[in-house]
């Protein structure tokens, strides 16, 4: 069983994000970039299904500017197999996204494609659903565990009720939960040894499709600055203040 897996480079979820200041978006110029932190428990699930002998072939893939290639790397580090790397000009819509990994999944023919629930940088959370309703494929979205039952998997997924379990026909599409797994650290040996795996470098403009922007954003503002916090002496003076200046209760 062969398992996708998609991959996207993103702001490092530790960097204090910058608008610009046109307010044209944020500043990505010398700021510390990685995998988008659920598409990590995505790859260690899948090194996971493979290391219990239920795939034979992790195949990662990610789209975006050139640099999108150190994080296949990273991905390659943590013990995927190969690596496929389509090259577009700036970043791109979920929905063109879901496009090109559509064309990726009909070529590759994998049983599962694992993502993430949510890219941390424009927080979507569509590509996966979108890429779904491109192939007719079943999906799982937000899973915090996933168990193969002969040809379907059972997965469970975090909703506001509680937990949800369903049963997937396979092929299908899974988006991953940061609950999901513990994601590894590379190894210093596999870090070298993925220097040597394979990275497919596709261009976008020979996939035929249509990558611009359907979404015009007009402006990327900073958020109000918080309000200095006080301090109170006692609950009657916090309840005081929360009946008569917040006037919250
Ligand atoms: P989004 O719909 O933008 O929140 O992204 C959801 C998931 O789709 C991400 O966690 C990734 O797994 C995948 N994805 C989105 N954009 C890309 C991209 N440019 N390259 C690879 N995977 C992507």
């Amino acid at each position: 069983m062969k398992i996708l897996v998609t991959v996207k480079r993103v702001i490092d979820y530790n960097v204090q994000v910058r608008v610009k200041a046109d307010g044209s978006g944020v500043e990505t110029e010398n700021v510390k970039m990685s995998m988008n932190p659920p598409d990590e428990n995505a790859v260690e699930e899948a090194l996971r299904i493979k290391e219990a002998g239920k795939a034979d072939e992790i195949v990662v893939v990610s789209i975006g500017e050139e640099k999108s290639k150190e994080t296949i790397r990273t991905a390659l580090a943590m013990g995927a197999d190969r690596g496929i790397y389509v090259n577009t000009e700036s970043n791109i819509e979920p929905l063109a996204v879901a496009k090109i990994l559509q064309k990726i999944t009909e070529k590759e023919d994998p049983k599962i494609v694992l993502m993430g629930k949510q890219a941390i940088d424009d927080d979507c959370n569509q590509t996966g659903q979108m890429l779904s309703a491109l192939l007719d494929w079943s999906q799982g979205t937000f899973i915090s565990k996933i168990e193969f039952e002969n040809d379907k998997v059972l997965i469970t997924r975090e909703i506001d009720e509680g937990l949800e379990m369903l049963k997937l026909n396979l092929p299908t599409i899974v988006t991953c939960d940061l609950r999901l797994n513990e994601p590894r650290y590379a190894s210093l040996p596999n870090i070298m040894k993925a220097k040597k795996k394979p990275i497919e470098e596709i261009n976008s403009n020979d996939l035929g499709i249509d990558t611009t922007p359907r979404v015009k954003q007009l402006k990327v503002d900073e958020p109000p600055a918080r309000q200095k916090g006080i301090m109170v002496k006692d609950v009657n003076e916090l309840v005081q203040k929360l009946k008569h200046e917040a006037k919250v209760i």
